[in-house]
């Protein structure tokens, strides 16, 4: 009987859980995490702070689900240290956990910039919104006066918008780059998203960062780059991720920005696997550079080849590339690929308002798109995207509105839909 341990209750470790026992009906699992609750969707928590999403329906996974694959789940327990020799892993609770096989699971964790009299320990009112708890505490603390701004117009600082809208007085969000969600959109579709949230009377400070802080025991005013100042009760800094890499480096594992991995998730130590938000994946679009991608299906994905992997499966990791599928105050956004002009020999955009639909095409190849609020051929074009299809060999104009999946051959479809039906 072997003895498999996961660090990370999220969606990598949760799933390898579940295909190392799709696998292995006896062995035991044990699941180490340093958050109090059980598995939920992170995507879920400004649901949960607009009151969309009820307590009881954050969860993913409840008691009874461990309890039915005979996983054991440690809460509120930190993984300090991997020994890689003895093969065990010692716990904030003095414990020592021996594995035969080990998966880190670890996620990320906020990246706080350096902004002048910041300080998270002593400031009450500055909040990072990252996990379930962050979310609790922030609506424990937010009125209906509350001042809020947001350090941050990516994905996570447009959503706790999103969560903080119609509960408090005012929300202005800062951000560096010129344009809302600036690594995944260009500026056309960017200025899109933004007017649309901006008639929720969501204030954006773009080109612009926070540089100063007043307040000792809560912040009062911030100070953005240009000298401007402004009052603040409520501060969430939301500017980004970096992998959770510490534990394994200190283990010896190689590292770079995330966890280094092979194509079957195995770090540069026998029987210890990385996967999810803490790794660098394979880039579908570079041969040379891997990259993390902080991206839930990939967090699944990778758990689950992990974790038949684990059990003595050969299964290689495929290569990805970033995708988006999300909505800001009802407006749906799905991104794929490569979607900056500069790379593309065609861009094909039908816009009209706040509708897009963009198709970036490189050497007769689908690299990436955007659809907002137009998302009925996300699937045909990540397809397209995923299999490298020469686009000139298809039946049909892909920039045409008509298609579907006919835009493949007969055989091909065939192909396809054995592929999906065939799994592993
Ligand atoms: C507000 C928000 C919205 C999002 N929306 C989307 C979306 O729409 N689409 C999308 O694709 N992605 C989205 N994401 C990103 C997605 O949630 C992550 O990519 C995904 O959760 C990563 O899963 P993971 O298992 O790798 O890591 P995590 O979910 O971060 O899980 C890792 C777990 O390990 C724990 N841990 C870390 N170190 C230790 C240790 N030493 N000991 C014990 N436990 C440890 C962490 O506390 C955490 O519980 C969103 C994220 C946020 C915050």
């Amino acid at each position: 009987m072997k003895k498999y341990l996961i660090i990370g209750n999220g969606a990598a470790g949760v799933n390898a859980a579940v295909a190392i026992r799709a696998n292995d009906k006896t062995s035991s699992i044990k699941i180490i995490s340093d958050e109090e609750f059980n598995f939920y969707g992170r995507p879920l928590i400004s649901y949960y702070l607009s009151g969309q999403v009820k307590p009881e329906n954050i969860y993913y996974r409840n008691e009874e689900f461990y309890k039915s694959k005979n996983i054991k789940v440690l809460l509120d327990t930190k993984a300090k240290k991997i020994d890689t020799v003895k093969k065990e892993v010692l716990t904030s609770l003095g414990e020592r956990i021996s594995y035969d096989k080990l998966l880190i699971a670890t996620g990320s964790s906020p990246f706080i910039p350096l902004i002048k009299n910041l300080d998270f320990n002593r400031q009450k009112n500055v909040f990072t919104f990252l996990t379930y708890k962050d979310s609790i505490r922030l609506k424990e603390k937010i009125t209906g006066n509350s001042k809020v701004v947001i350090a941050g117009a990516g994905l996570v600082g447009l959503k706790a918008s999103e969560g903080l809208f119609g509960q408090v007085a005012s929300i202005t969000v800062v951000d560096l780059a010129d344009r809302v969600m600036a690594s995944v959109l260009d500026k056309s579709e960017a200025d899109i998203i933004q007017e649309h949230i901006e008639q929720k009377f969501i204030n954006f400070k773009l080109q612009m960062s926070i540089c100063e802080v007043q307040g000792k025991s809560s912040v009062s005013e911030v100070t953005l780059s240009n000298g401007e100042t402004f009052d603040c009760d409520i501060l969430v800094v939301a500017v980004g991720v970096r992998p959770n890499v510490v534990l394994a480096k200190e283990a010896g594992i190689n590292t770079l920005r995330g966890i280094v991995v092979d194509e079957y998730m195995q770090t540069s130590i026998k029987d210890v696997y990385a996967a999810g938000d803490c790794v660098e994946s394979l880039d579908l679009f570079s041969s040379e550079n891997n990259r993390v991608f902080a991206l839930w299906p990939n967090a699944s994905n990778q758990g689950e080849i992990a974790g038949f992997n684990m059990t003595g499966a050969k299964i290689k990791a495929p290569k990805i590339f970033a995708m988006n599928s999300i909505s800001f105050f009802g407006l749906q956004l799905i991104s794929a690929g490569v979607i900056s002009d500069s790379r593309s020999s065609g861009v094909f955009v039908d816009s009209t308002k706040n509708k897009l639909h963009k198709l970036n095409i490189f050497n007769d190849n689908l690299i990436g798109f955007v659809l907002i609020n137009d998302n009925q051929r996300a699937g045909i074009y990540t397809s397209l995207i995923n299999d490298k299809t020469n686009l000139s060999a298809l039946a049909y104009d892909i920039t045409s509105k008509d298609i579907g999946f006919n835009v493949y051959s007969a055989e091909e479809r065939t192909k396809k839909i054995f592929d999906c039906n065939g799994g592993y």
